[in-house]
């Protein structure tokens, strides 16, 4: 089935950057379609409590964050759809997405699909995400005062996260997977040298414990090189073991860097080979490596808006 109906803009994502995109397109009158993808709501629908997003001095639950957006972009005119993209063909235009069971045209797209936390996959650890185990710790540093924390991972991310974590925690250990360390000799030394954080190498988390209580009592970790087997008892776990961009179905037809990441011109354009993509803007983590807060992937997503409808005035619409 094709829908022959042109769409002014479509956004891809539906969590803060998406959503943010969709209020203002939805302000505008370009009744905005949102593909809500695989992880409807982004990574603030699997956080718990928001402190940092202005205008909540008592913080906000994720999810209901997230849920307020969407009534405001669909008070808007914003339809919101369970689908997500197959394929999409940036050599047409309009623009034609593949959505499995048909094909949506639209004048603009605006890619908003984020990038998504790689996570141990331990059934222990998903249990306990928002209770105690977090990938993001500028959210959820201020909750580990004066407890016992573990960091894992071994790269740049990983020794941020430990050095940061180290204004609330009391002890930080950070352990890696192997002996060598990933990270920037600089960041490296600048977590060795602290009194605060331990290093653990060669060894993997292989439980975290807590799952009955709800509540992390301790990692289960085994270390790698020996065999053996010990617990850490600590009150929260943080992943740093990097992000998985959500651009891989636009490969070959938009430069992205090294890692997949969408490198976006003056912070919005889509690119290939250097020369514009008609109609197709970024925003949100999916071309931030850097910053990747609730606050910032709003912005971006304002941004893409307002370059959506300049885009279409400058068309003729
Ligand atoms: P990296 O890919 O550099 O490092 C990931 C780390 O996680 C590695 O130590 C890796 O171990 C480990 N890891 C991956 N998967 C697992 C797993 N399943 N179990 C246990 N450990 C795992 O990611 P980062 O997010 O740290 O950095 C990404 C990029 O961003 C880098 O280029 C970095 O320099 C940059 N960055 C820069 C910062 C800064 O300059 N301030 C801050 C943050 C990031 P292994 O080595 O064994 O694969």
């Amino acid at each position: 089935m094709s829908d022959q109906t042109v769409r002014d803009t479509v956004i891809l994502g539906s969590g803060c950057s998406g959503l943010t995109a969709a209020i203002y397109a939805g302000r505008s009158n370009l009744k905005p379609l949102v593909l809500e993808g695989h992880e409807p709501g982004g990574q603030l629908s699997i956080t718990t409590l928001v402190e940092n997003f202005p205008g909540w001095p008592e913080g906000i639950q994720g999810p209901e964050l997230i849920e307020n957006m969407k009534k405001q972009a669909q008070r808007f005119g914003a339809e919101l759809s369970m689908a997500h993209l197959v394929s999409a063909d940036l050599t047409k235009y309009p623009i034609e997405l593949n959505l499995g069971s048909h094909i949506v045209k639209t004048r603009t797209l605006i890619i908003a699909s984020g990038a998504s936390a790689r996570w141990l996959n331990l059934p222990s650890e998903q249990a306990l995400i928002g209770h105690g185990v977090s990938s993001c710790a500028t959210c959820d540093g201020f909750f580990a005062r004066g407890k016992e924390i573990a960091v894992i991972g071994g790269g740049d991310s990983a020794m941020e996260e430990a050095l940061f974590l180290t204004r609330f925690a009391s002890k930080v250990t950070l352990i890696n997977r192997t002996a060598k360390f990933r990270a920037s000799p600089i960041m490296l030394e600048r977590a060795m040298a602290h009194s605060q954080i331990e290093f653990i190498s060669n060894t993997i988390v292989e439980e975290v414990l807590g799952v009955e209580e709800k509540d992390v009592k301790g990692l289960r970790l085994k270390n790698t090189a020996t065999g053996v087997e010990s617990i850490l008892p600590v009150s929260f776990m943080f992943l740093g073991i990097g992000h998985i961009p959500n651009a891989k179905m636009f490969e070959g037809q938009m430069d992205l860097d090294e890692d997949g990441y969408i490198l976006a011109k003056d912070d919005v354009y889509t690119t290939l080979n250097g020369e514009i993509i008609k109609g197709v803007f970024a925003a949100g983590d999916i071309k931030d490596r850097k910053y990747r807060q609730a606050i910032t992937a709003a912005g971006s997503g304002c941004m893409a808006a307002l370059e959506v409808e300049k885009f279409l005035e400058e068309h003729g619409r």
